[in-house]
């Protein structure tokens, strides 16, 4: 590893470290036994993730003599391979917390040390647990093995895969990622049930552990004696890899297939398309491999050389299936929602395999994101190229439609009739024109509890029950201590400090209030102290121009160090407050200084104001 790469493992450590302490009551390791899913049947579940959360049920797999699989434990799996004089761990889980309770499960199995770690790609459901099961300075000694893909670490540190910077859409997102989830929501009949991949996220402190060996395309290498053949296998993620390892005969796929489940093309919390194309493909590399034993990094390993080729082959026929007929009805005219409707299972020994429910992905769901990577949001009637203003269309068509009280009414009778997504239709427009309508609110919430009950998807159920909850009017607060570490004020500033002091500049253009700032053009640079960064914003007219180096000719020089930029910018102080404590000072004009800085947004304060069902 080059320095400025330690520097920046060195730096995500204590980023890492500093999320910890957001995340008070973790779970015990001595309470992992019990299943982390919530599997007891009720009226209000779909019988299949019932089903589902009971096969979540925390267990070590013995798939051959040297293979064990934690399933369980945490949303994601560990799996431990013996080798002659060592152990290699293939994905630690999200949390210290869950890789613990696997630990400590592994070492009724074997005392061996652990020679080599490896990481399947740069999800935190995959890497967090590290430092249960090595010490960071093994790996920065060499004395253990710790592989990922070559982008693994610059992955991680911005957290998605997405070209654009998805630090960006933080706020956003982190509001996506809570309805997806349901971290309003209670774990239990009403609520959570599972999360489609595992049973939960486990809160704790994340102990990550630096790679030390990193895969390109492909690596061979040798750790305590057994052989592994390690290819790029691009899908959820770019980075993604899996280990074939011959003499054992043995497969890890890591996220390539995601579980016992249709894999997510789309995420409902939202990102770039996942190419379909480079995901069967990837699967395809794979299957070139005689493997008799499968293991995933979700859900139960499949064994036997027919069952892995099997599930294998049925994967990325559903990925192409679904890719290639709503291609195939793209090309007759279909737009997205004409696509859903037409293309939303999958044919019948698809369907039926239990590999391809759709807990987590949707097919539905997959076909409008495809739509969307093709031709981008223009379907071809003029008519949306200027549509009138969405409050405005509301208004009009509720009084086509007979006024808010009637269309209250229908509802009702809808409801009865149980015809509940024309219910939550109907009265989208009522509420978007009068969100205080609190008959037609709860009208619809009961509409979308009773899609939420019945749907197999979790991330649908979480989300519709959430809407529900919103509609209903009660407060929307954090019930899960995984999601109150992740929103938390301390994750934004650590997330932001451990990066370069130059991008956390960048962070600022697109909060510019354009609509304050058409009359001016000042520029203000940056010097951090302590990173030796120099950089600056110039606003110009609407826009801020970020200089990733000292700018032209500042109005003013802002001297403070990155920690406290990280904090500026995450909103958890202002310049002036910096000023004051002696943590920046300006040369040139300090209220105009404290004036350019005002001209930016600041990041959300509480996810809960971002509202998806009553805007
Ligand atoms: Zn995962």
């Amino acid at each position: 590893m080059t320095f400025r790469a330690k520097q920046s493992v060195r730096r995500f450590i204590l980023g890492t470290a500093a999320l910890a302490c957001a995340c008070a009551g973790t779970l015990s390791a001595a309470a992992a036994p019990a299943n982390l899913a919530y599997d007891k049947p009720a009226p209000t579940i779909n019988p299949k993730l019932t089903a589902l959360s009971k096969a979540m049920q925390p267990k070590v797999y013995k798939v051959s003599n040297r293979v064990y699989v934690a399933v369980g434990y945490g949303d994601a799996n560990s799996t431990m391979v013996i080798g002659d004089d060592g152990l290699i761990i293939i994905d630690t889980t999200e949390s210290l917390t869950s890789g613990r309770a696997v630990e400590a499960e592994f070492r009724k199995i074997s005392k061996l040390p652990v020679k080599g770690i490896i990481y399947t790609h740069h999800h935190m459901d995959h890497l967090g647990g590290a430092a249960a099961f090595v010490q960071p300075q093994d790996a920065m000694s060499g004395k253990v093995t710790v592989i990922s893909q070559a982008d693994t670490m610059k992955l991680l540190a911005s957290s998605e895969t997405a070209k654009a910077n998805p630090l960006f859409t933080r706020d956003i997102m982190t509001a996506r990622f809570a309805y997806m989830f349901g971290a309003y929501l209670p774990k239990g009949p009403e609520g959570v049930v599972n999360n489609g991949t595992g049973p939960a996220m486990v809160a704790g402190p994340v102990g990550l552990v630096p790679p030390n060996k990193l895969v390109d395309d492909t690596l061979d290498v040798t750790i305590a004696g057994v052989r592994l053949h390690i290819v790029r296998t691009p899908g959820e993620t770019d980075d993604a890899i899996s280990v074939w390892m011959p003499d054992l005969k043995m497969l890890a796929t890591g996220d390539l297939l995601m579980g016992e489940t249709f894999p997510n093309l789309y995420t409902l919390r939202g990102a770039e398309i996942r190419n379909p194309i480079t995901w069967y493909r990837s699967i395809d590399r794979v299957r070139a491999f005689p493997a008799e034993y499968l293991v995933l990094s979700h859900g139960r390993p499949a064994l036997g050389r027919d069952k892995v080729a099997s599930v294998l082959t049925n994967h990325r026929d559903a990925i192409q299936y679904v890719h290639d007929q709503a291609v195939r009805l793209m090309n007759k005219g279909y737009g997205p929602d004409e696509l859903a409707a037409a293309i939303s299972q999958l044919p019948p020994h698809l369907r039926d395999d239990p590999y391809l429910a759709q807990f987590y992905g949707s097919v539905s769901s997959s076909v409008r994101q495809l739509y969307a990577s093709y031709f981008g949001w223009f379907e071809g009637d003029p008519t949306t190229l200027n549509l009138l203003p969405p409050k405005d269309r509301a208004q009009r068509n509720l009084a086509l439609m007979g006024g808010e009280a009637h269309v209250v009414a229908e509802a009702q009778k809808a409801l009865a009739a149980r015809d509940y997504r024309w219910v939550a239709d109907m009265l989208t427009d009522v509420i978007r024109v009068n969100p205080s309508n609190m008959n037609a609110r709860k009208l619809k919430a009961q509409a979308l509890r009773q899609l939420g009950y019945a749907e197999v998807n979790a991330n649908a159920r979480n989300w519709y029950l959430t809407s529900a909850q919103e509609l209903e009017g009660a407060p929307l607060q954090i019930q899960n201590d995984w999601f109150r570490g992740v929103a938390s004020p301390q994750a934004r500033v650590a997330q932001f400090n451990a990066m370069p002091g130059r991008a956390i500049i960048g962070l600022f253009a697109p909060r510019l209030q354009a609509e304050r700032t058409l009359d001016v053009h000042k520029t203000l640079a940056f010097v951090l102290s302590d990173s030796g960064d120099q950089a600056g914003i110039e606003i110009r007219r609407g826009i801020a121009e970020v200089y990733t180096q000292a700018p032209p000719s500042p109005d003013f020089t802002v001297s403070t160090t990155k920690a406290a930029l990280a904090r500026l910018a995450a909103g958890d102080t202002t310049l002036a407050h910096l000023i004051e404590s002696n943590a920046a000072t300006v040369q040139g004009d300090r209220q105009g200084a404290e004036t350019f800085m005002s001209y930016f947004d600041p990041p959300l304060k509480d996810w809960s104001d971002l509202h998806f069902t009553t805007r």
